[in-house]
């Protein structure tokens, strides 16, 4: 199974995608992890996309399409994968169409975990003192101001991929507004009908 699960920063994309790859043994692709992973090695990509994930802005599609494209090739995907904070623009939306073309493989669903934006921040700085008080690592976006710029950033670039998706008939919405078990549920419910 392949799917994307879209949604704003804080929608809980990340805790919904780790039960995915729990129940259907699939891993979770998130950009995020991947680029925070690349800054922490200081590789030459992490070294570019440091300063603009620091600021809350989006690191270039060009960089993201690329690592991408190179970790779905990894064998762990052959049976599918989560794709969780990609695509986020219009362009990665048509990369991501040609890159799984290219391979012979097909998308099965976009799923979108709808939230209310004034819960967004709490959770946000909720995740940071749980991090925190669990002794690990802080994310250096996770603040309220960085978070502003975040979300932002989603309503510029990264809603036009509901429309995008609706058009194509493959977006599938979710209430993420619901416990964090009846959230699984749902898209179990998603999951289930395709
Ligand atoms: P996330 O962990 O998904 O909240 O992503 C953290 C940060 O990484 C974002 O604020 C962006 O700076 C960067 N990032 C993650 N995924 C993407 C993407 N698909 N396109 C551009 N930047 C991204």
């Amino acid at each position: 199974m392949r799917l994307i699960l879209l949604g704003p920063p804080g929608a809980g994309k990340g805790t919904q995608a780790q039960r995915l790859v729990e129940k259907y043994s699939i891993p979770q692709l998130s950009t995020g992890d991947m680029l925070r992973a690349a800054v922490t090695a200081g590789t030459e990509v992490g070294k570019r996309a440091k300063a603009v994930m620091d600021a809350g802005e989006l690191v270039s599609d060009d960089i993201v399409n690329a690592i991408v494209s190179d970790r779905i090739d990894e064998p762990d995907c052959v049976r599918g994968f989560i794709l969780d904070g990609y695509p986020r623009t219009l362009v990665q939306a048509d990369a991501v169409e040609v890159m799984l073309n290219s391979k012979g493989l097909k998308l099965d669903t976009v799923i979108e975990l709808v939230v209310d934006d004034k819960a967004l921040v709490g959770r946000i700085i909720k995740r940071a003192e749980e991090a925190a008080a669990a002794g690990q690592p802080v994310r250096k976006d996770d603040n309220a101001e960085v978070f502003e710029e975040r979300l932002r950033e989603y309503y510029k670039k990264t809603a036009p991929l509901t429309g995008y998706y609706y058009a194509k008939g493959m977006l599938r919405t979710v209430d993420g507004m619901a416990s964090i078990e009846a959230v699984t549920e749902e898209i179990d419910t998603v999951l289930a009908s395709l």
